[in-house]
């Protein structure tokens, strides 16, 4: 296995108490699958990213618990420096803003081409060739003059291809995507999918796709894990959980996303708003919002129960949900 999250549990220090961000996460990725993770805003889904990147490591941010195996080793107990190499060179990240991780004095020529001469050691001269390689491989078209221009140059989309190629450079093993089309239209959206999908394919990585919107990984991922309040409510391969969802807030995003077939037909809205993650409600933490919800959800916490093969759904009512 590529990547094992066990049990993650991840902690903020905010003015109003402690947030409980992430609270007990597991996931895994193997190489040439991709993971989707889909949550609302504070579901946790980027913060668990962001433990697996090492970019929590520091205050007020904390990891309080788990293992976040990588090719079999807990990263959390590597010592620093190999920590450091294989968060480096071997997990790559690509953010919603490409305009704010790309340094606009620098051509994306030689911020792709710095990526070779620091990493690998290639000549200046290497580097450069190496760079419109990537970008071809991208398909930003002109790559030779197109290496000279500046990030502002580039339109939404093929800015969020330089990422792309950024996060390619040194051949990484995993890529973690965190809602790398939000920003782009939704034409542009469909065809940034479709390249990392394909990139994915080609290179054998293992790929996390982090998104609010669910109809968006339908056709690239192979499985779909749903956070809410920070835990996994739901896991399954994308086409059953698409087809049969088997939790009441996958439910309530599925028939809130507008279908072209069902025009005119009112969406329906998950009612209220989620968790102050310093106050999270007892029982199910989905309990307020939840049209199924019963006494027992205001009280026990609903483990996350085998609901199938390769299924997993933390609702007493899973077996309801899946036959409603
Ligand atoms: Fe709804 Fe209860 Fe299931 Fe939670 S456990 S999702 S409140 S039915
Ligand atoms: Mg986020």
């Amino acid at each position: 296995m590529l990547l094992e999250v066990r049990d993650l549990h991840v902690e903020f220090r905010t003015r109003d108490g402690i947030a409980h961000a992430v609270n007990g996460v597991s996931y895994e990725v193997d190489a040439g699958r991709t993971l989707a993770v889909l949550g609302e805003s504070g579901s946790g889904k980027s913060v668990t990213a962001q433990a697996i990147m090492g970019i929590l490591d520091m205050p007020p941010g904390r990891i309080t618990g788990g293992e976040i195996l990588f090719q079999g080793r807990d990263l959390l107990k590597l010592p620093e420096e190999e920590r450091r190499t294989v968060r480096g060179a071997k997990i790559a990240m690509i953010f919603q803003d490409a305009l704010s991780s790309l340094n606009p004095v620098l051509t994306v020529g030689d911020q792709l081409a710095e990526m070779f001469t620091v990493h690998r050691g290639l000549s200046r001269r290497e580097a450069r060739a190496r760079a419109v390689e990537l970008m071809d491989r991208v398909r930003i078209p002109a790559p030779a003059q197109r290496v000279r221009d500046y990030p502002h140059q580039f339109s939404g989309g093929m800015r969020q291809r330089i990422m792309i190629a950024m996060a390619l450079a040194l051949e990484p093993d995993l890529i973690i995507a965190d809602e790398p089309t939000t920003a782009l239209d939704v034409t542009v959206q469909a065809q940034v999918m479709d390249l990392l999908a394909e990139l994915r394919r080609e290179f054998d990585m293992g790929l996390i796709l982090i998104t609010h919107d669910l109809g968006v990984v339908a056709d690239v991922a192979d499985e779909i894990a749903v956070m809410y309040a920070g835990r996994i409510v739901e896991r399954a391969p994308v086409h059953e959980l698409y087809k049969r969802p088997a939790h009441p807030y996958t439910r309530g995003l599925l028939e809130s996303i507008p279908r072209l077939d069902q025009k005119g037909r009112e969406l329906y809205a998950i009612k209220g708003l989620p968790p102050n993650l310093t106050r999270i409600p007892a029982g199910c933490a989905f309990h307020p919002r939840c049209p199924m919800a019963r006494d027992v959800c205001r009280t026990d916490v609903p483990p996350l129960d085998e609901a199938g093969a390769r299924r997993g759904s933390a609702c007493h009512f899973w077996r309801e949900c899946l036959d409603a």
